[in-house]
């Protein structure tokens, strides 16, 4: 692989250095997935060429209002404001009772950007923030990277961060099914609201949760879903890329796939 000043420039950004992009080079590429059919979504875009005109249609295809897996709540009629008080005095579930506070989410309210993470940890909790701590501080290099920010910025370079689940649950441990399902509405309200041009969901939990899917990252990842109209890329959580340091060259690719399905639309 050539990397070019750009990607090497990303790759320092996300905290990779030359002798760790020498060391992954050696594996060899994941097996492409078997790609499950579906009309909008095209096979395994490559992510340094031009987006195909299939990634074009995809992206040109925009928000409509989303639907929630369950009934149609009174959460989907909310404005930002009541969305928030909703979430701050949610009781929905168990996690409410070990909570600081609930973490709803940060930046801009029409990003065309936004990121879907697990849950809030401890720092998270805390802050009443998602994504500050070292998970948190990898992201930001990331986005950065690609001249993207949760501060203030004009939409095209901003994005909105928000969980699938909005409270801590206890000593960090995986989101339960019924936690998920609670907690919702809330994610897809705000997806509503934001209507972002796109949507990066880090990790298993985000991609489960949104494709309704059981497939693992790797085969999920290298094309562009849809969402409700929204494009959407499956990409590593960044608190396993912290513990997985060659996987962080699939994230760059991700991140190429996102920026030129934007780009492209
Ligand atoms: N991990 C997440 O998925 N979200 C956060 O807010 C923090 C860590």
């Amino acid at each position: 692989m050539n990397w070019s000043t750009r990607q090497q420039a990303m790759l320092e950004a996300m905290g990779l250095r030359l002798w760790q992009r020498e060391a992954i080079k050696a594996p060899a590429p994941a097996p492409l997935a078997p790609v499950k059919a579906s009309p909008s979504a095209p096979v395994r875009a490559p992510v340094t060429a031009p987006a195909t005109a299939a990634v074009t249609a995809a992206v040109a295809e925009r928000p409509v209002a989303l639907r929630p897996s369950q009934p149609p709540s009174a959460v989907s009629a909310l404005d930002w404001t009541g969305l928030r008080e909703a979430v701050a005095g949610c009781q929905a579930c168990k996690l409410c009772e070990g909570r600081t506070q609930t973490v709803f989410g940060v930046g801009h309210e029409r990003a065309h950007w936004m990121v879907v993470g697990e849950a809030p940890g401890e720092q998270e909790d805390l802050q009443g923030e998602p994504f500050v701590g070292t998970a948190g501080r990898l992201l930001d290099s990331m986005l950065r990277a690609i001249a993207l920010s949760r501060g203030e910025a004009a939409p095209e370079r901003s994005v909105y961060i928000a969980n699938t689940l909005k409270c801590r649950p206890p000593r960090n441990r995986n989101p339960e099914p019924e936690e998920l399902a609670r907690c919702e509405p809330f994610l897809l309200r705000q997806i509503e609201l934001v209507q972002p041009r796109i949507i990066l969901a880090m990790g298993r939990f985000a991609v489960q949760s949104l494709l309704r899917s059981s497939e693992p990252i790797g085969r999920l990842r290298g094309r562009v879903h849809q969402f409700h109209g929204v494009p959407l890329i499956v990409t590593y959580h960044p608190a396993y890329l912290l513990r997985n340091l060659t996987d962080k060259a699939r994230a760059w690719e991700d991140l190429c796939l996102a920026l030129d399905t934007v780009q492209s639309a």
